[in-house]
């Protein structure tokens, strides 16, 4: 394997790792413990008219909130959740969340409902996720390419294994005659 080969083996194991990478975090799952009373924010960037989409999942019943800025300061401040996009409740919701413009937006997810412990288990989408996998098909596409170009390149290209035993010039063993002084090698009769 020439060197060429060996780049372009490189650059396919690096975006396959990306892909494959990019697959197993999108979307990401991550669990939320939360006692009775308690409640959490993750907080997402996004642009004017960008979606999202969030799942939550638990055996009881849990409530999400969806807020911008103003909102979920009203919430942090004084725990009025009126001032917030979305509201719901149930043990499993799955949003599509269309942001109305750019800007930070608050997911709370709430335990007011059960007496214990909440495990929410909550899924979203990641970007970056996204753009690992766009990354990692133009790396492996590049490195198709490369792979090819190389292919290509070795079979223009002559072999060359041997020395004229007469002039020195850079033979092939199977020529029948040295290109330069025309010393005959009989590569092939014997
Ligand atoms: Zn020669």
């Amino acid at each position: 394997m020439n060197s060429r080969k060996v780049v372009s083996l490189i650059i396919f194991i690096g975006g396959f790792t990306l892909i494959l990478f990019g697959g197993i975090y999108n979307p990401y799952s991550q669990p939320v413990s939360l006692a009775p009373g308690n409640y959490v924010a993750y907080s997402f960037h996004m642009k004017a008219n960008e979606t999202r989409e969030f799942v939550f999942e638990y055996l009881d019943v849990f409530t999400i909130y969806i807020a911008n800025e103003t909102g979920y300061q009203a919430a942090m401040e004084d725990g009025n959740f009126t001032a917030c996009y979305y509201t719901a409740s149930g043990k499993y919701i799955a949003i599509k969340f269309t942001a109305p413009k750019d800007g930070d937006y608050y997911v709370l997810i709430a335990n007011f409902n059960t007496k214990g412990d909440a495990e929410i288990t909550f899924s979203y989408g990641r970007k970056e996720m996204e753009n690992l996998i766009i990354l990692g098909s133009l790396l492996s596409v590049l490195s198709l390419a490369l792979l090819l170009l190389s292919i290509r390149r070795d079979k223009e290209r002559p072999k060359y294994d041997s020395r004229c035993p007469y002039c020195g010039a850079p033979i092939n063993s199977s020529w029948n005659y040295c290109p330069r002084c025309r010393y005959p090698l009989g590569g092939d009769r014997q």
